[in-house]
């Protein structure tokens, strides 16, 4: 089966490697003992398990075969025994400003997406953590049909492989701009992060060691809805992950239409969690806005966040809502959102708006997923792009 690649208008385009059988255990959620007890088994070093993460750490490995530095028997026994890649390209777009956007599917036949953004110098992984989210964010498309279940380690550092994969490669002259690795990571893709931490910090200890992808802890940022007892628990793990903590309003009354699971929480115990993260770790907090044209853009409700974060070391991330079919949502017209950014600019609130990025692709994050789900259920049959 050869997955396809499609470019922003869904056409296909260069078909990609064959993928390994999905019911084999993936490498990446293989315990290291077993896989040692494995070589074992087989009269081989336990070197080869350094050389093989080697492999598809350094080299960009995607099949056994292509680790032409094992030994030529034990290749066809390791592609019989595992899933280097537990996950298969369902979809891949790509936009003309170096955006990618992947459809994942995993083994169980569950979908995730995945992005990666570039920029002179700079390539950002964009990742999920979960399949669905349980949040119920009212404006996002990831929660519609709430949370099926949290990813494993090794679906989270796939991600990670397959975006750096797309990355311009060392030998590759053109577009000498763009990185040939992964620069930075947001976690901001399907879930909430904080709701599968251990996973997460898991493969972010493997993204961040040199032997993996080398990409430090300053440079990723965990986005969270907001859960106080896991807020606390990253800041004491002592690395120095960006925090953005998922606002949207200024008072509990309009963030719990927003965001309903604030019924509960309620924003003080989030502000005072993320005011014990920068105490402890000393990182600036972000807070993030989607503006929702005329829910939570007015000027009365950047007044009112300004009060609200007055006297706290805080930026806030502006994010115009992107469209998604179905919901009754808008995304702000300009002079209202200007309006709001001078509007909190003047209370000096130090504020930026989110850059849009792959616009022809960008079905806000978790449509794309719905899509291929949905194609896939009118066939009544496996993916939509394997040919
Ligand atoms: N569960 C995490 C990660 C969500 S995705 C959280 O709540 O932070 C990252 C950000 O994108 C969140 O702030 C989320 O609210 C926002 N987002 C989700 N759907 C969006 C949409 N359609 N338009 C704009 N921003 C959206």
């Amino acid at each position: 089966m050869r997955a396809t690649v499609y470019n922003a208008e869904m056409t296909p385009a260069l078909p990609l490697a064959a993928d390994t059988p999905v019911c084999l255990p993936g490498l990446l959620d293989t315990p290291a003992d077993d896989f040692r007890a494995w070589l074992t088994e087989r009269n081989q070093p336990s070197m080869r398990a350094a050389q093989i993460r080697r492999q598809i750490f350094a080299n960009r490995a995607e099949s056994f075969e292509s680790m032409t530095d094992l030994p030529k028997d034990l290749r066809p026994e390791l592609a019989r025994s595992f899933a280097l890649f537990s996950t298969r390209v369902e979809r891949h777009l790509t936009a003309s400003d170096d955006t990618h956007k992947l459809v994942l599917r995993l083994a169980d036949d569950r979908m995730i997406e995945c992005v990666l953004i570039q920029d002179e110098g700079r390539a950002t992984a964009c990742i999920s953590t979960q399949v669905g989210c349980g949040m119920g964010c009212v404006f996002c498309a990831s929660g519609l049909n709430g949370v099926v279940r949290n990813l494993t380690v090794g679906e989270i550092l796939e991600q990670l492989l397959r975006l750096r994969n797309l990355t311009r490669s060392e030998n590759d002259p053109g577009r000498p701009d763009l990185p040939t690795r992964l620069t930075h990571i947001v976690v901001m893709g399907m879930g909430e992060p904080l709701a599968n931490l251990d996973n997460l910090l898991e493969a972010l200890e493997v993204a961040g060691d040199p032997k993996g992808l080398g990409i430090g802890a300053r440079h990723v940022t965990i986005s969270t809805v907001g859960l106080p007892a896991k807020i606390r628990r990253l800041a004491e793990v002592g690395k120095q992950y960006h925090l953005a903590v998922s606002l949207h309003a200024p008072n509990d009354a309009l963030r719990t239409r927003i965001v309903p699971t604030n019924e509960k929480t309620g924003m003080s115990a989030i502000l005072q969690a993320a005011d014990e993260f920068f105490d402890k770790t000393g990182r600036q907090v972000t807070y993030e806005y989607v503006v929702l044209g005329g829910l939570n853009d007015r000027a009365d409700h950047a007044r009112e966040l300004a009060r609200l974060l007055a006297g706290r070391k805080a930026h806030v991330n502006l994010i115009p809502w992107n469209d998604v079919e179905g919901l009754p949502y808008h995304r702000p017209n300009d002079g209202d959102l200007t309006n709001f950014i001078e509007t909190l600019r003047r209370s000096g609130v130090s504020v930026k708006v989110r850059k849009r990025k792959g616009s022809e692709i960008d079905a806000a994050c978790g449509q794309l997923r719905r899509k291929a789900e949905a194609e896939a259920a009118t066939r009544g049959t496996t993916t939509a792009s394997v040919v």
